[in-house]
């Protein structure tokens, strides 16, 4: 007979844009995979089921990456097994009966964690709803290097690692070779499947169609140097004794508004455009030859898929850090935290080192896995397939849980 339409929960949290990113390419490639087989729901669960401090994390995540020192305490000092178990315990004991009315509303066959604060609680309701030999738990890492411990669960079905730096620290933390799988960081489709030539992209997306163009951006919220750096390039890409620019500017601002207030207000030498939050940001990408980021995990990845050298120029300290020796030491880019240094080197680029350019662009091809998203997806139907035909999973609202605290 035909099987019935199984449910997918993917656990996000909208702390920065990597999160809501991986968790809307999984969701594309089933889709594009698997059509009407799946139903997918994507939720910051913490945000609508919870209380404080989960609900909240969004907005202490933001006042903590503006502090950076605060974030790098908490990020260390949460890093030993027993102090975050014992946290997590105490919030789970606290949150653990609204955090099992969330799963009940959705009844998932299969749960995908993208979060590294998403594993403890709802494997915890799992198993004492004794369900977690019934509904398949993977968590997906979207950290390329760096990552924290509370990403690593040994009560996962499977947990996807973007890099084999990632998956040896899993197996130090106690999983098991059969539960980890190196595909890649899951990026959206669009990536993937992108099939515009570049000079098709600029008419589109009315740039300059001759001009080197550089894209300047900083994660979902518009974080790092961008101001200083904009005002750089603008010098450093204006030819003055021929008195013409010798390369364009994009600048992505995502959801800092003030930010792009502030550059929008500025005068320019040479041909700039200045964005807020864009949908599209294959499209974008796909029009430059290279590009100025904080190391997120998310601009990397898309980065490297369309081949761009990529000059990274801050990080958030703790899971970031590693995401810049993964670029650096691979030949696809460079670090500098210097506003000018950034200008000179693009300015050079664009004119004398050429061949560095292309380099590097190769470089970041050689790294790029579009087809990661694909992989996991499949990886996570065979899973489930593996549970033989699903049974309408028994979801019941018990109070065993919260009893038993
Ligand atoms: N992004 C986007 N539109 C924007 C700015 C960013 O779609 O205007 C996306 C970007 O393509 C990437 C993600 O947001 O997929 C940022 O993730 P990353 O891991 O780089 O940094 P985060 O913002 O999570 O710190």
């Amino acid at each position: 007979g035909a099987e019935r339409t199984k449910n997918v929960l993917i656990l996000m949290s909208d702390t920065g844009g990597g999160h809501r990113a991986s968790a809307e390419a999984i969701r594309d490639a089933f889709k594009m995979e698997f059509g009407d087989e799946y139903r997918i729901f994507v939720k910051d669960v913490w945000k609508e089921y919870t209380g404080w401090p989960l609900n909240d994390m969004e907005r202490s995540y933001k006042f903590m990456v503006k502090h950076v020192q605060l974030w790098k305490v908490a990020f260390h000092s949460t890093s030993p097994r027993w102090i975050h178990s014992c946290y997590l315990a105490a919030i789970a004991a606290y949150y653990a009966k609204e955090v099992e009315t969330g799963l009940m509303e959705y009844k998932p066959d299969i749960i995908i964690s993208v979060h590294p604060l998403m594993q403890h609680i709802p494997l915890w309701v799992l198993k004492w709803q004794g369900l977690q030999k019934k509904v398949v738990f993977v968590t997906v890492i979207t950290d390329l290097n760096s990552c924290h411990p509370t990403w690593f669960h040994p009560g996962v079905n499977r947990c996807y690692c973007p890099s084999q730096e990632v998956a040896k620290r899993a197996l130090l933390d106690g999983l098991d070779e059969s539960q980890t799988r190196v595909f890649g960081l899951p990026i959206r489709p669009s990536f993937a499947r992108a099939v515009l030539s570049k000079d098709q992209l600029r008419e589109e997306l009315e740039m300059d169609p001759d001009l080197p163009a550089v894209l300047l951006m900083g994660g979902g919220e518009g974080m790092g140097p961008v101001k200083k750096t904009a005002m750089a390039l603008g010098e450093s890409l204006y030819d003055k004794e021929a008195g013409k620019p010798i390369g364009q500017l994009i600048i992505i601002c995502g959801r800092n508004k003030t930010l792009l207030s502030t550059l929008e207000s500025e005068e320019w030498k040479i041909s700039v455009k200045i964005r807020g939050f864009e949908n599209q940001m294959e499209k974008w990408m796909g029009a430059c030859d290279c590009i100025i980021t904080k190391a997120g995990p998310g601009t990397i990845a898309e980065a490297l898929i369309r081949g761009l050298p990529i000059i990274l120029n801050d990080y958030i300290p703790g899971q970031e850090k590693g995401n810049v020796p993964y670029v650096v030491d691979n030949g696809a880019g460079v670090f500098t935290r210097s506003p000018k240094e950034t200008a000179r080197l693009v300015a050079e680029w664009f004119s004398t080192k050429a061949d560095e350019l292309k380099r590097m662009s190769e470089n970041a091809l050689k790294l790029a896995q579009p087809e990661a998203v694909f992989d996991i997806v499949r990886d996570i139907h065979e899973l489930a397939e593996q549970r033989g035909p699903l049974a309408r999973i028994p979801y019941m609202l018990t109070s065993s849980f919260t009893s038993l605290i």
